[in-house]
C-alpha cells in the first residue's frame, strides 16, 4: 500500500543539517516526495510503501540531527500524489515566521581537523564551518535563514564550495555560511593607527609573534571584538586592565584545550561537558592551588571564567606558542561591545597595540555567554552567544497576545513571548549611556524582526527613572504595564520552572530594585503568583549615605549599619574599623538624610559585613565586595560550619541589629574572617527558612522560588536550598535565564500576560 504524508516540524530545524538528514534517510526508506525550508519550519512530503512511511517518521523523531530542536511534530495523510523522487525544494517565503533561528555554534571536530591539515583547500582558513557549526545568529539579516539574507551575501561561492553546498551527502550541503580562501572572507591585521601590520597572508605569524612581545591585540571573534594577550605575561595584564579602565573585575581566559584548562583549574564532570558544549560558553573555575599565573588576571579570587576556542581564527591563534591568552571583551568598561570594523579603531586605538579584523559583517552583537555550575546545576550569568535566540517553552496558550519585557538598567536584556515561547535577547548589558540606550534601540529592532512579532503588550520597570521604562513606553503597542522589580524576578523564576499562576513563597535577594513605598529594596520574602504579591518579610531600612557612592564604598553602608541597628556603640565601633575613613562626611549626610536613600537591599548587607571584616573596602566593580565575602565563607574550616548568630523579627521586619553585635564582637576576639563570613550566611539561611517556614504555616504553600543576583553566592545557594528542602518545601530557582536582572524581562512579559489576559477576553 502506498501512503502519504505531509509532515510539519517546528522548532530549531534550520541551520542545523535538517534538510540533508531528510533526504539521507528518504534514500534509506525508498520515499518519495521532498523537503523544505519554509518560514513555519521544516515541510517534508513523504509517499512510499506504508511501512517504510511510518519508519521513515520514526526516524526522524527519534534520531533528530544533534544540533536541532523539536518543539512540535505533526504529521497529516493525503492521498498518494505519485511523486517520483525526493527532492529538496528551494526556500518558501510565507508571511507568518515560526521558524526558529539557530544560535551560533562553536568549530565542529571535523571542520577544526580540516584547518590544521596542510593537505585540505581550508588549510589555516578562519572562516571555515559546515552545518554543524560556524556562526548563525550574529549573521542572520532577515528570515527564512539563507545565505542571502545573511551578511555572507556579499561573497559568492566557489565551484568547489558550490559543489559541497549543493550535494545533499556532504557535511557543507546547505550551510549557509560555507566559505573558502578562494572565496570567503579575509583577515587583515593594522596598528592601532589603521596602518597594515602584516602582510595578509602572514597574519598568523605576525598574532603570534606580537603577542609573545606582550602586546594587546583586538580581535575580531564571532559576536564582537575581544581584546587579548598572553595571559603568562603580568605586564600586558597590568597593561590591559590600566588601559580598559577594569580595575579587579577578573578577566576571561581562553584556553587551548581541556588538557590546558585542567593544568590551572579544577574542572568536575558538568563543567568539562559545558565546556564542550557546541554552545562554548565562558564557565566559572576555581584555580588550583599553584596557579602559577599572573594575580592580575582575576585579583583577590578563587574564580574566574574560562572558555575554549570556539572559531577557527581562535583555534589558529592557538596553533601556535601560547596555551592560554586573556579573552575579554572588546569595549571601555561598562560600554557595549565593538562590532564594526569601522568603529573599532576610534574605539579601541587607546586599548590595543594591534587589530586583527576580517571582512565579514557582525549584523547582531552578541556577548559570550557566562555560566557558572552550582550544587550541580547551570546557573547562568549571562545568557547569550550559543544560547540566543533559542526560546524558553513556558506556559501560555497559543493563541496568547505578543508581549514584550524590556529588562532592567544593569544587564539589560529583553524578552518576546509569543505563542508558548520565551525569546530572551543576547545580553545588552548597561543601558544608562547613549551607547547603551542605542544598543538597546537597535537589538530590539532587529530582533523583532527575526522573531517576526508585532508587540501588543509592553512591561517594564516600576523605576521612575530608568532609561528602559522610557524606551518601553516608545515601542509601538496596545497596552502598557508597569511592574515592581523584584516581583518580575519572582514571575521570572516561576515562568522558567513552569508553574501556572499560583501562590508560592519567593525569596528575592539582590543589589537594587525600587520598592512601592519609593525605598530600595531587595531582601524580600513574597507570598506571590503571576497576578500580585505581598510583601511578608523583608530585611529592615538604612541610609546609604551618599546613594550611589554609598553602593562603591561599602564602608559607607557599614558606618550605617552600625549606628542604625547599634546605636553609639555601633558608631565607636565604626570609628575603630574605618579609622582612616571620612566618617564626619557620612555622619552628618545621615542626620541630614540628605541623598542618603533607605535600602534594605541584600548586596547592601553583604557590602557592610565585607567592609567591616576589612575583605573589601571598595566596590570597583558590580558586586565586588560581596562575591569577595562570599568565597572566603568556602575556605573555612568544617567545625564553624554550623554556626550563626541570633535576630529578630518584628512585625514584617527582620532586625539584623544582634548578628551585627556578634560579627564585631568575633572581629574582635580575633575570629578568622572566614568563619565569621560562614556564620554571617548561616544567618542568612536561618532567616530564609524561618521565613518560609512561618509563610507556610498560615497558608500551606510549600513551593519557595529563589531570584535575584545574591543567589550566585555557592555556599548560599546551596545551604538554603538543604535547609528548605530538609523543611519539605518544593524549592524551584533559575536554570534557563541568569537569576540576576538579566532574567527579569521574562517576569516582567508573564505578569503583563496574566494581568491582561482576560482584559482581551483571551487565555
Ligand atoms: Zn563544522
Ligand atoms: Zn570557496
Ligand atoms: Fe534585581
Amino acid at each position: 500500500m502506498i501512503s502519504r504524508c505531509r509532515i510539519v516540524i517546528k522548532g530549531t530545524v534550520q541551520g542545523v543539517g535538517f534538510r540533508p538528514f531528510v533526504y539521507r534517510l528518504a534514500g534509506m526508506y525508498n520515499i518519495n516526495g521532498s523537503v523544505l525550508n519554509s518560514s513555519r519550519g521544516v515541510i517534508i512530503e513523504a509517499e512510499g510503501e506504508e511501512g517504510m512511511v511510518q519508519a521513515f517518521i520514526n526516524m526522524i523523531k527519534e534520531n533528530p540531527p544533534a544540533l536541532s530542536e523539536i518543539n512540535s511534530f505533526q504529521v497529516s495523510e493525503l492521498p498518494p500524489a505519485g511523486f517520483t523522487c525526493f527532492e529538496i525544494l528551494k526556500s518558501s517565503h510565507d508571511q507568518t515566521s515560526e521558524a526558529l533561528i539557530p544560535p551560533d555554534v562553536g568549530t565542529c571536530p571535523a571542520c577544526a581537523g580540516e584547518i590544521l591539515d596542510p593537505k585540505d583547500r581550508h588549510y589555516r582558513y578562519p572562516f571555515t564551518n559546515c552545518t554543524n557549526c560556524g556562526p548563525r545568529f550574529t549573521i542572520i539579516e532577515k528570515i527564512p535563514y539563507d545565505r542571502l539574507k545573511t551578511s555572507m551575501k556579499t561573497f559568492s561561492m566557489c565551484s568547489y564550495c558550490g559543489a559541497e553546498y549543493n550535494n545533499p551527502l556532504d557535511r557543507r550541503f546547505h550551510a549557509q555560511p560555507v566559505a573558502c580562501p578562494a572565496c570567503g572572507p579575509g583577515v587583515r591585521t593594522t596598528d592601532n593607527k589603521g596602518e597594515q601590520a602584516a602582510e595578509d597572508k602572514n597574519w598568523l605569524e605576525f598574532a603570534w609573534s606580537a603577542l609573545g612581545k606582550g602586546k594587546v591585540f583586538a580581535l575580531k571573534s564571532l559576536g564582537g571584538f575581544h581584546l587579548t594577550c598572553d595571559a603568562h605575561n603580568a605586564d600586558a595584564v597590568k597593561s590591559l586592565r590600566i588601559r580598559k579602565g577594569r580595575q579587579a573585575k577578573p578577566f576571561a581566559v581562553m584556553c587551548k584545550d581541556m588538557d590546558t584548562v585542567r593544568k590551572y583549574y579544577h574542572v568536575n564532570n558538568d563543567e568539562n561537558k559545558l565546556l564542550l558544549s557546541p554552545q562554548a560558553p565562558i564557565v566559572i573555575l576555581k584555580k588550583r592551588e599553584h596557579f602559577g599565573l599572573p594575580e592580575e588576571l582575576a585579583p583577590k579570587l578563587n574564580t574566574m571564567g574560562v572558555m575554549l576556542p570556539y572559531t577557527p581564527l581562535h583555534l589558529l591563534i592557538f596553533s601556535g606558542p601560547f596555551d592560554i591568552l586573556v579573552m575579554t571583551s572588546g569595549n571601555y568598561s561598562e560600554l557595549p561591545l565593538v562590532i564594526k570594523n569601522e568603529n573599532a579603531i576610534d574605539e579601541l586605538s587607546a586599548i590595543a597595540d594591534y587589530f586583527l579584523f576580517h571582512n565579514r559583517e557582525i549584523v547582531n552583537r552578541c556577548d559570550d555567554s557566562l555560566i557558572q555550575i552550582l550544587d550541580g546545576e547551570v546557573s547562568f550569568f549571562r545568557r547569550s552567544r550559543g544560547y540566543t535566540p533559542q526560546p524558553i517553552l513556558i506556559m501560555r496558550k497559543k493563541n496568547s497576545p505578543v508581549v514584550v519585557g524590556i529588562g532592567g538598567e544593569m544587564k539589560n536584556s529583553f524578552c518576546i513571548l509569543k505563542q508558548n515561547q520565551a525569546f530572551m535577547s543576547q545580553y545588552i548589558g548597561e543601558i544608562d549611556t547613549i551607547e547603551g540606550e542605542k544598543n538597546l534601540f537597535d537589538s530590539f529592532a532587529n530582533f523583532q524582526r527575526l522573531i517576526g512579532a508585532k508587540p501588543e503588550i509592553v512591561a517594564y520597570d516600576a523605576h521612575p527613572d530608568y532609561a528602559s521604562s522610557y524606551m518601553a513606553r516608545k515601542v509601538p503597542a496596545e497596552n502598557y504595564v508597569e511592574v515592581q522589580h523584584h516581583h518580575a524576578h519572582l514571575a521570572s523564576c516561576m515562568a522558567e520552572n513552569n508553574l501556572d499562576n499560583e501562590d508560592i513563597i519567593g525569596v528575592i535577594l539582590d543589589g537594587t530594585g525600587y520598592g512601592i513605598d519609593g525605598n530600595i529594596w531587595g531582601f524580600e520574602v513574597f507570598k506571590g503568583s503571576y497576578t500580585g504579591f505581598e510583601r511578608m518579610f523583608h530585611l529592615a531600612y538604612v541610609p546609604l549615605p551618599g546613594g550611589e557612592i554609598a553602593i562603591r564604598q561599602p564602608w559607607r553602608t557599614a558606618y550605617s549599619y552600625l549606628a542604625t541597628f547599634l546605636g553609639n556603640r555601633g558608631k565607636e565601633h565604626a570609628g575603630e574599623i574605618f579609622a582612616d575613613r571620612d566618617i564626619n562626611i557620612v555622619e552628618q549626610l545621615i542626620a541630614s538624610s540628605f541623598n542618603s536613600p533607605l535600602s534594605c537591599g541584600c548586596g547592601r548587607l553583604f557590602d557592610a559585613v565585607s567592609a567591616m571584616l576589612g575583605v573589601c573596602h571598595e566596590n570597583t566593580y558590580e558586586g565586588q565586595a560581596a562575591i569577595e565575602l562570599g568565597e572566603i565563607a568556602l575556605k573555612a574550616s568544617e567545625s564553624i560550619l554550623k554556626a550563626s548568630y541570633s535576630y529578630t523579627v518584628t512585625g514584617d521586619t527582620i532586625l539584623p541589629g544582634e548578628m551585627l553585635e556578634g560579627i564585631i564582637e568575633d572581629k574582635f576576639a580575633g575570629v578568622p574572617a572566614e568563619a565569621i563570613s560562614v556564620k554571617f550566611h548561616n544567618t542568612l539561611v536561618n532567616i530564609i527558612c524561618d521565613a518560609a517556614v512561618r509563610i507556610s504555616a498560615r497558608t500551606g504553600i510549600k513551593k519557595v522560588v529563589l531570584s535575584g543576583g545574591t543567589w550566585h553566592n555557592e555556599y548560599l545557594f546551596k545551604t538554603t536550598v538543604k535547609a528548605l528542602r530538609r523543611e519539605r518545601f518544593q524549592v524551584c530557582f533559575h536554570r534557563q535565564v541568569p537569576t540576576n536582572d538579566g532574567g527579569i524581562a521574562l517576569g516582567q512579559a508573564m505578569i503583563a500576560h496574566w494581568r491582561l489576559k482576560d482584559v482581551k477576553g483571551r487565555k
